[in-house]
């Protein structure tokens, strides 16, 4: 049966005043799964009414009482594992295997990194004795209502890891996720009134880009927090910019792996596929552009080849599965768009995938599947070598000295992330040192664990998520000088 969602503040499940909706669909099957309702400006209003007014008493309790309600939420999202993965699995069709393991875990984890870091004292200042009797002390400050836009690809977990540090920090959100992925949502905020956030502190709003614009553009919204494509983000960001608002940007990416000739070829195929499939490739971080020495190639193709077989399309439900269907039809579009580029356009050597439909998924029909692709023989002027898919396709490159490498994997507006492979930890040190990028990996792909502070370079982003640095994002400094010497320092004295 088709469920409805609505809007939530004020601690509850709200109707909208649009007389819009939209439907959440399942990509494994194309069937709709929830009808939601889109959210009208006047519903926004009252959203961003609701934080604003539980805004004080929020702000003003001690750190540590706001750290133990949101370990609270903690264990409820762990001991509702399951059920929400299955609802991620529905919403985004990714895995079960998948989303019982990474998106809700992940986001629980950065919300117990927060809560603790906040109760044990992250958010205290400085203090510095300027003279016997005079001294400065600095305190971290929260923002006030803050805007979360979430995209479709890991939607939980971006709502977690947006909402934790803002809720720690003392401040209050208005979320909106992707219309593609709008299921989580309503689930987290029951999770936050469950655990004891008091109403208004953390609230959703539903709709498409419309809702988000006029939400960021709300002027009693303090701070946006926006994961989204590069086009949204710099739109989002000059909305922000109206306002003087304070604004995270995570945005896309076309991240290079660089493999070194001594690399393992095993454990780099392992890790350009692991940059490349999982989640059928829709991770922001994805390490599509795969450098590899002239002299590996046919090792590597080879050893991708073999490891291509260990890709399992199928139910999304079943744990075996490891790859799943493309998140909606514009979505597989666009990628089918992009294959079919590379083949007739650019001119790429397909190893492996195409644009054909792959064989149907048993009780899957009509969903959004396509084939893990693999191009070779490319170059840096390729499309498909240049843009953001945003799907499972890779692209290997070929090099023939190290420094070429790296000035290759750095000529791109972009700088999400980068990798290499290599037994030498010298090398390693020297190639990430030269990498135009704010997150990078030496031999592995993609753990984003939330002690690591993560964020994109150039015009993959502004600031960072996680890590004790993400908890800087959602505060403002307020320095105080105090003088107890009983004299002001004036110049308007009497001669
Ligand atoms: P979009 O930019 O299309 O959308 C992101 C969010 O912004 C959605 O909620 C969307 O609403 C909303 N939105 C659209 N227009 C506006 C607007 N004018 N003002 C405010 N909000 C707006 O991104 P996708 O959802 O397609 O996500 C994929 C992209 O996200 C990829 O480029 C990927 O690299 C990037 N990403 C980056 C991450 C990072 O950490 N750096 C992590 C994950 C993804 P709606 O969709 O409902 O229309």
């Amino acid at each position: 049966m088709v469920q409805t969602r609505q809007l939530y503040y004020d601690g509850r499940s709200k109707a909208a005043t649009s007389g819009h909706s939209f439907q959440s669909v399942n990509p494994a099957n194309a069937q709709p799964i929830a009808e939601v309702l889109s959210a009208s400006a006047s519903d926004v209003d009252a959203a961003v009414k609701s934080a604003a007014s539980a805004f004080p008493t929020w702000s003003k309790m001690p750190a540590i009482a706001r750290s133990r309600i949101l370990l609270k939420a903690v264990s409820i999202l762990r001991e509702r594992n399951e059920e929400l993965a299955i609802q991620e699995t529905q919403d985004t069709g990714k895995p079960i295997s998948e989303t019982s393991t990474v998106d809700v875990v992940t986001g629980a984890d950065v919300l117990e990194f927060f809560a603790n870091l906040v109760g044990g004292g992250g958010l205290n200042g400085e203090t510095a004795q300027l003279r016997e009797d005079a001294w400065v002390y600095t305190k971290k400050e929260p923002l006030g209502v803050c805007a979360g836009i979430g995209a479709w690809n890991y939607p939980i977990q971006i709502a977690l890891w947006k909402s934790a540090p803002c809720l720690a920090a003392g401040n209050t959100m208005v979320y909106k996720p992707s219309e593609f992925t709008p299921l989580h949502a309503q689930s987290l905020a029951e999770i936050y009134s469950a655990a004891g956030v008091p109403p208004g502190v953390f609230n959703v709003v539903q709709g498409a880009g419309d809702v988000g614009a006029y939400l960021t553009s709300h002027p009693t919204v303090a701070k946006v927090s926006f994961t989204g494509q590069v086009s949204t983000g710099k739109k989002v960001a000059s909305a922000a910019a109206g306002g003087m608002k304070y604004t995270t940007m995570e945005l896309g990416g076309k991240s290079p792996i660089l493999i070194m000739p001594d690399a393992d070829v095993e454990q780099a195929v392992d890790g350009a596929m692991m940059a490349n499939f999982f989640s059928t490739g829709q991770v922001c971080t994805n390490g599509t552009r795969v450098l590899v020495p002239k002299k590996m190639k046919a090792a590597f193709e080879k050893a991708l080849l073999a490891k291509m077989d260990f890709i399992r399309a199928g139910d999304t439900l079943d744990m075996e599965t490891n790859f799943g269907p493309l998140v909606s039809e514009t979505h597989y579009q666009k990628v089918l768009g992009y294959i079919r580029h590379g083949i007739e356009v650019d001119g790429a050597r397909l190893l492996a995938g195409g644009a054909e439909r792959p064989a149907p998924v048993k009780n899957m029909d009509g969903g959004f599947w396509v084939r893990p692709t693999v191009f070779t023989d490319c170059t840096d002027q390729m499309k498909i070598v240049q843009e953001e898919i945003f799907g499972p396709v890779m692209t290997i490159l070929t090099y023939d000295d190290i420094d070429e490498a790296i000035s290759r994997a750095n000529a791109t507006p972009l700088g999400l992330a980068a990798g290499v492979f290599t037994k030498d930890l010298n090398l390693a040190h020297k190639v990430i040192a030269e990498m135009e990028a704010g997150i990078t990996w030496v031999n592995t792909w993609g753990e984003s664990p939330a002690e690591m502070s993560v964020g994109g370079w150039k015009q993959s982003g502004l600031g960072v998520e996680n890590g004790r640095k993400g908890l800087e994002a959602w505060v403002r400094n307020k320095s105080t000088l105090v003088d107890m010497s009983g004299v002001v320092p004036t110049v308007f004295s009497k001669l």
